[in-house]
């Protein structure tokens, strides 16, 4: 069975994925350095049910503190997951650190690769590196961030693009589509929306609620990093999202439905950095990996509300 590298193995998608890898058989190292962007204990939880699983190694590391050379000579398919995410947190000084982990580690990882048998490396991007979009966005459209994030997100995807063009480096980018589901991060808005109204504390709404998003659930998000690696062309970009596009008021009234309790929203100014609409065109991934997103809002926001809430339940213990 093949061997995998999972970087971001802790956070919100790279734990989801490293448990569908094992479940699937690969062998899979997962590499985290526990990033401060939310609680360290979020991170040891998300990997609780695999740590100690006989074909997952665990490294506690920044990527820039490793001999990847070594690490990745008998390394099939990386997943490179691990970054700083976050819109509205990459203002002002705190850029310099996006710079280290969404570009440098990028850079990091591609020059190892050029020197090692990986027949794959699926990198994360995101649809942040369009900007605002007024309808269906396919890959073909002028990349347009409007958040340093997005920048060093469009700046790791170039970067794979040259590596690529100029030494064969097999890498695919997915530009997700805001991911959703259990284990999200505590600063995305459906975590912080599910969260207060169960503890029946105001919901921080920014602009007038009826901006939209075109929302992915996260098995979703998983499916197409195996689809990736398996039949992605590399030098190649994909969009990634989920058929799901709902505006946030819409989201909260789901919620309220869902939860059976009253949401108390208070609206905010509109946050610089943050697009009005996202919406993805996913003709490419369907036709050449065969992704077709299988959760509706519905039953994605049914199972994120399960899981939080038992773990805000177990936390009250
Ligand atoms: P997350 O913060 O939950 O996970 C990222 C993990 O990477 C963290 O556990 C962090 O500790 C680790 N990490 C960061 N820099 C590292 C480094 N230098 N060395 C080792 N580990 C490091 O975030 P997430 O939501 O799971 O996002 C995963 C990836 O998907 C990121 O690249 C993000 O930019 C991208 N993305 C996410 C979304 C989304 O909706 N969640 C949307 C678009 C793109």
């Amino acid at each position: 069975m093949k061997k995998v590298l999972v970087t971001g193995c802790a956070g919100f998608i790279g734990s989801s994925l490293t448990e569908v890898l094992l479940a699937r058989g690969y062998h899979v190292t997962g590499i985290d350095c526990f990033t401060d962007n939310y609680a360290h204990w979020m991170k040891q939880k998300n990997i609780l049910s695999f740590v100690h699983h006989p074909r997952f190694r665990f490294i506690r590391s920044d990527l820039q503190s490793i001999d990847l050379n070594v690490l990745l000579q008998d390394i099939h398919y990386i997943f490179h997951e691990a970054a700083l995410p976050g819109v509205r947190s990459s203002w002002g000084k705190n850029f310099s650190l996006y710079v280290h982990h969404n570009i440098a580690c990028v850079q990091k990882l591609l020059e190892a690769i050029k020197e090692s048998p990986v027949e794959k490396m699926v990198y994360a991007s995101s649809s942040s590196v369009y900007g605002s979009m007024d309808g269906p966005t396919d890959e073909t459209r002028l990349p347009a961030p409007y958040s340093p994030y997005g920048v060093s997100k469009l700046a790791g995807e170039y970067l794979c693009r040259l590596y690529h063009h100029n030494f064969g480096v097999p890498v695919v980018s997915l530009r997700y589509f805001t991911v959703y589901g259990p284990k999200q991060r505590p600063d995305m808005a459906f975590h912080r929306f599910i969260r207060n109204i169960w503890k029946g504390k105001p919901i921080k709404l920014y602009g007038d609620g009826r901006q939209t998003r075109d929302f992915t659930y996260i098995q979703d998000a998983v499916t197409a990093n195996l689809l990736a690696a398996e039949k992605g062309r590399p030098g190649e970009i994909y969009n990634i999202g989920g058929s799901s596009k709902i505006e946030l008021i819409q989201v909260i009234q789901l919620l309220e439905s869902i939860m059976n309790r009253k949401a108390k929203v208070s609206f905010e100014p509109v946050q610089p950095g943050d697009p009005k609409h996202t919406w993805a065109d996913i003709s490419k991934a369907r036709s050449e990996l065969g992704y077709l997103p299988s959760f509706p809002i519905e039953k994605g926001l049914q199972q994120q509300v399960s899981h939080l809430i038992e773990m805000l339940e177990e936390d009250k213990r």
